[in-house]
């Protein structure tokens, strides 16, 4: 068996690579350790995909929302973001694509092991008694989100232990009436910027948020406060609250929160640190739902329908490519001969630490095809959060649009060299 490209991880990037490759004429796999596609968009709950300039900024973009919306999972938000995804419909769409683009996946599978002769990747092993022989490739893009195949192979990375920011995980609640919490939110809101609400396609569609930051005068604040007061939350509970409606889910809201305040972070590439959050965010998201039940109307009825499988990671591991992108490439809005993506998407650095977060905003930027390929192997590439660049920079260039450029340059720029 031999592939011209493996992609480890078919989570965001690495199926908007797997993707291009495919429909490029590669012979392209997939190796993904859980049983679908999308990575933290479907495993994390993670919806909408943010807006920026480059709106349809990929191929892969702009088929996944045609995809989608033909099943009923994806709408255009008021504000012009295609971006507003169902998680599970996702799951469905993503599999459809693969096939068109005749991608070969393999779900519920690692890498065991790596031949490479001297800094080339030769061929891989996975962890299957069936499916035992090496299998040959001529490229792996590593799209695991912590870098996971490339520390396999001993890769230089550029994260300190410091560099991290709080995870969260995001949960859905169902059997909400959304008519009333819409129209009570948004006459309880109706000073403030906070809340949006629009009816699109017969479906109400809102938003709304809430932080422990000091910075604005949050409408839902009295009811957070009285309910650390009567213990319905912990105080670190009210770090983070933000809710949005999903396509094709009439009465249920995806929550981006908890996020799991803890001094110093916790570090998600650590198992002990990282279970103990997780098992400490399930208990929190017991009582943001009692809150809401509480304190929020259309929630009388109100229940938890489905907990992320996967920890929302904002950073961890990153690559050492042939270019390292920093801050002052992101501020300067520094040009490159071949770049791989355009955004402005601001620095957003979440923290544990009440007002520390930053939303810092951008001019617009680039970020060169280099930052995605490795310092050490001459086959390697990387895509997604686990990028070439610094720790700040890293926190505008994570978001999903931003991951879909990646992946579809990095399938564009190996398909020139094969070509
Ligand atoms: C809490 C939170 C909220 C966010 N909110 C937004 C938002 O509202 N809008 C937005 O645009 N962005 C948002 N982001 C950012 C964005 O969702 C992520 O940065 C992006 O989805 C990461 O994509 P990725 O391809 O790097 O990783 P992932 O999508 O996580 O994909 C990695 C894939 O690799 C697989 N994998 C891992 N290890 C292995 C292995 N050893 N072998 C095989 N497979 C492996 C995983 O199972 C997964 O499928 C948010 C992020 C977080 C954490």
């Amino acid at each position: 068996m031999k592939y011209d490209v493996i992609v480890v991880g078919g989570g965001t990037a690495g199926c908007a690579c797997a993707y291009t490759s495919g429909k490029l004429g590669l012979k392209t796999l997939i190796i993904e350790k859980n049983s679908y596609l999308g990575g933290t968009m479907t495993g994390g709950l993670v919806t909408p995909a943010m807006n920026t300039i480059s709106k349809d900024n990929t191929d892969f973009y702009k088929k996944l929302v045609k995809k989608l919306s033909t099943i009923g999972g994806q709408v255009t938000y008021s504000d012009g973001n295609k971006g507003w995804f169902n998680p599970e419909l996702l799951k469905i769409a993503l599999d459809e694509m693969m096939n068109q683009a005749k991608v070969d996946v393999l779900f519920d599978t690692e890498v065991e092991d790596v031949i490479c002769e001297k800094n080339h990747i030769k061929a891989i092993k996975i962890n299957s008694e069936i499916l035992s022989e090496y299998i040959e490739t001529s490229n792996v893009v590593d799209s695991t989100g912590d870098c996971n195949f490339s520390k396999k192979i001993n890769c230089n990375f550029l994260n300190k232990s410091s560099e991290l920011q709080p995870n969260n995980l995001r949960f859905i609640m169902s059997g909400i009436n959304l008519k009333i919490f819409s129209d009570w939110i948004m006459e309880f809101d109706k000073d403030r910027t906070v809340t949006t609400s629009a009816l699109i396609d017969g479906q109400i569609h809102l938003s709304t948020a809430y932080t422990w930051d000091t910075n604005k005068n949050w409408a839902l604040r009295p009811f957070f406060d009285d309910a650390v007061k009567k213990k319905v939350l912990k105080y670190k509970d009210t770090s983070y609250f933000q809710v949005f409606t999903i396509p094709g889910m009439p009465d249920s809201l995806a929550f981006n929160c908890p996020r799991i305040v803890s001094e110093p972070e916790i570090n998600p590439l650590d198992p002990i640190e990282k279970s103990k959050a997780l098992q400490s965010a399930r208990q929190s998201i017991l009582r943001i739902s009692n809150f809401c039940k509480t304190y929020l109307m259309g929630f009388e009825k109100a229940y938890i329908s489905s907990i992320a499988n996967t920890l929302g990671v904002r950073v961890s591991r990153r690559l050492k490519g042939k270019y390292v992108y920093t801050i002052e490439d992101l501020r300067t809005g520094k040009t490159f001969e071949n770049p791989c993506l355009i955004s402005d998407y601001p620095v957003d650095i979440h923290s544990s630490k009440k007002n520390s977060s930053v939303l810092e905003k951008t001019n617009g930027y680039s970020l060169p095809i280099e930052s995605l390929i490795s310092a050490d192997y001459d086959n390697l590439f990387v895509a997604g959060r686990c990028i070439s660049t610094d720790f700040e920079s890293q926190a505008a260039l994570r978001i999903i649009p931003s991951c879909f450029s990646m992946g579809e340059g990095i399938a564009k720029y190996i398909a020139s060299l094969s070509h």
